[in-house]
């Protein structure tokens, strides 16, 4: 692999370009997940690839929401198995959840890859391959879900869904949290909270934020999640990228 200069002024984004890149030759990640990373890029261009305060918020109600799940499932495809092992590893631990291989382009080959992926960062268990079962009304590959896993989960973390599932997860009584850099996607709008960021600083914070979170009371939990109001939440964030770009427009230095 090429060297990156580390003091490129996006040495962070290349990096995880970088990622991405040698998923893809690990057998990790599809050619369409290429393109996926790349349209997520360009959004976070445009937020100046950092956290802003909707977001932080959003990941801290995640945090609550997960603390008070019952048996919350964190969902895992390529992509996100070569960005961020370590914190989907971490954050099982600490929620004591369940990590489960769910691909829209799924093989049974890539499944097995990204499983002993996990499993070599850590993992216990990586479900997703055994005693499937099936998401009524879904008609891609996304439907084929774990009983004991997704399937049987009160809340599931979805970092890069694809809004087909997410509407009918939703449907079957489950609630989603999402982290898609696009907030006008229909991932995004069917979630209960929708984390607007980069999945490379969402996870590190979603981890922090449960750690910082993990011995408040129910009711403090409670609060911190109902007080979210995802729709809300969306409007901040695409008010947010029209400030930017006006500012942008006028050529101005972003502040
Ligand atoms: P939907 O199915 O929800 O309507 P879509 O079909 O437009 O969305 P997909 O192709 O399913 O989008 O997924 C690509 C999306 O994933 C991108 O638009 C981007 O917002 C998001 N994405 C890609 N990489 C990242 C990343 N590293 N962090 C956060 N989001 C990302
Ligand atoms: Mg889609």
């Amino acid at each position: 692999m090429e060297e990156i200069p580390r003091d490129h002024p996006r040495y962070a984004s290349l990096i995880t370009r970088q990622k991405i890149v040698e998923g893809f030759h690990s057998g990790l990640v599809v050619p369409q997940g290429l393109l996926a990373h790349g349209r997520g890029e360009a959004i976070d261009y445009i937020l100046g690839e950092e956290t802003h305060p909707p977001a932080a918020q959003a990941t801290r109600a995640a945090a609550a929401l997960l603390l008070l799940s019952k048996n919350p499932v964190i969902s895992v495809n390529g992509n996100t198995a070569a960005l961020v092992p370590d914190e989907i590893v971490g954050l099982s631990r600490l929620l004591n959840a369940r990590i489960e291989v769910n691909l829209f382009h799924r093989s049974e080959e890539r499944v097995r890859r990204i499983k002993e992926y996990l499993l070599s960062r850590g993992a216990g268990v990586v479900l997703g391959d055994e005693d499937l079962v099936e998401i009524p009304g879904l008609s891609s590959q996304r439907r084929f879900v774990s009983k004991v896993g997704i399937y049987g989960a009160d809340t599931v973390l979805v970092p890069l869904e694809d809004g087909d599932r997410a509407e009918k997860l939703v449907a079957l009584g489950k609630k989603i949290i999402a982290v898609d850099l696009n907030p006008l996607s229909r991932t995004s709008r069917a979630a209960t909270i929708t984390i607007v960021d980069n999945v490379v600083r969402a996870m590190p914070n979603l981890c922090r934020n449960v750690e910082e979170l993990r011995c408040s009371a129910p009711e403090e939990l409670e609060k911190i999640f109902l007080s979210h109001n995802n729709q809300e939440n969306l409007k901040r964030m695409i008010e947010l990228i029209l400030r930017r770009l006006s500012r942008l427009t006028g050529l101005e230095e972003l502040e």
